[in-house]
């Protein structure tokens, strides 16, 4: 059995028998010798899934179709910098709704994680990540806002949050913050910029209400042109692997060492994957991973596991909830293997000393 990140703990623990136990230490020597295990799981993973055939790319937004469905890439990054791949983790896809990851920890670092949680909301709406009945519900004269930023509505809102004196200078901070997450300069891939913003009438009328509704202050439509542009902002594998990897090393990208976010805010952003992460089926993957995550139409998927590692999968194939199929079925698959799900915890043997 594979025990590379088992039971790495700072504190004496005390048993419910008043028990005093010895910690677990993992030395860095012993994860140094464990690492390779780490490859063999991406390279297995990878070559278990290669041929898989599941699911159709997004096709609401037409430059999406026109992927190559067979891209199939795997990063992990360590919460101590080290990168492991498999498959093409070079070529680049949108990074679509995983830029809301992004954008949301921007404005939890720019007025607090407070005010976030009482505008736009932080529950499940049980609702289309573009619903527009789930704006209706969430208004305060129905019990506030039952909202949160990685759905369009509440996303776009969070958009316009961003401080900024004109829209060119709101737009260079998001990506700016985004490429320090990545760790290189990110660009937009205009092709799919273009095609979303001729086509995204609904995200233009989800904006205009919002704004209606008192979510956005100003200039909605500006808010969701923006909104479009970060959707459309070019990733490959490694990229999102290490935007997971900063969210994992406590907001510091492991590899360039800058600290991109407070430590202190990083559990704000990660409750919100944990809640909403993956669409519809946010309740059925924490079920089976236990860790925040996020999804894109674009066919990325990140995981973060705290303290641990981040990782990420680009496969474009998409199943009827918007969620990349090789990408769920891979990361499920790392996350057991690697025993990184965070509830899974083994009883431990304690030899008792006295007649309690
Ligand atoms: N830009 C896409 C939209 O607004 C993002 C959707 C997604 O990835 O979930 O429809």
């Amino acid at each position: 059995m594979i025990t590379v990140y088992r039971a790495v703990l700072a504190a004496t623990l005390v048993t419910a028998g008043g028990a005093a136990i010895a910690p677990t230490i993992v030395t860095r020597a012993q994860r140094d010798q464990q690492q390779p295990v780490i490859q063999r799981v991406l390279d297995e993973t990878f070559e278990k899934y290669r041929n898989l055939k599941e699911g159709k790319n997004a096709d609401y937004i037409p430059a999406l179709a026109k992927v190559n469905p067979e891209l199939f890439g795997i990063t992990l990054v360590t919460a101590d910098g080290k990168v492991y791949t498999a498959g093409d983790v070079g070529t680049q896809v949108s990074i679509q709704s995983i830029s809301k990851v992004f954008t949301l920890a921007k404005v939890i670092e720019q007025d607090g994680p407070e005010k976030i949680e009482k505008t736009i909301g932080v529950d499940a709406t049980g609702m289309r990540f573009n619903s527009i009945v789930s704006i209706e519900f969430s208004q305060k004269s129905l019990g506030g806002p039952e909202m949160n930023s990685l759905v369009n509505p509440g996303a776009i809102a969070t958009t316009s949050m961003v401080n900024g004196s004109s829209a060119a200078e709101i737009w260079n901070s998001i990506l700016g913050y985004y490429s320090d997450f990545a760790g290189r300069p990110l660009t937009v891939l205009d092709d799919v910029y273009q095609s979303e913003a001729a086509t995204n009438q609904r995200n233009q009328a989800i904006g205009a209400l919002m704004y209606a509704y008192g979510y956005i202050k100003a200039n909605p439509a500006q808010a969701t042109d923006i909104y479009t542009r970060q959707c459309s902002v070019g990733v490959n594998a490694k990229d999102l692997a290490m935007m997971a990897a900063t969210l994992a090393n406590g907001g510091k990208n492991p590899v360039t060492n800058k600290q991109v976010m407070t430590p202190d805010n990083v559990p704000y952003v990660l409750s919100v994957m944990a809640t909403a992460g993956l669409y519809d089926d946010s309740g059925k993957w924490l079920y089976h991973t236990g860790l925040p995550a996020k999804s894109g139409v674009g066919g990325g998927i990140i995981a973060v596991a705290p303290g641990k590692f981040g990782v990420a999968v680009v496969s474009p194939p998409l199943d009827d909830a918007g969620n990349s199929v090789r990408a769920q079925k891979v990361i499920r698959e790392i996350v057991a293997r690697l025993h990184a799900n965070p509830y899974e915890v083994r009883p431990r043997t304690v030899a008792t000393t006295g007649s309690r």
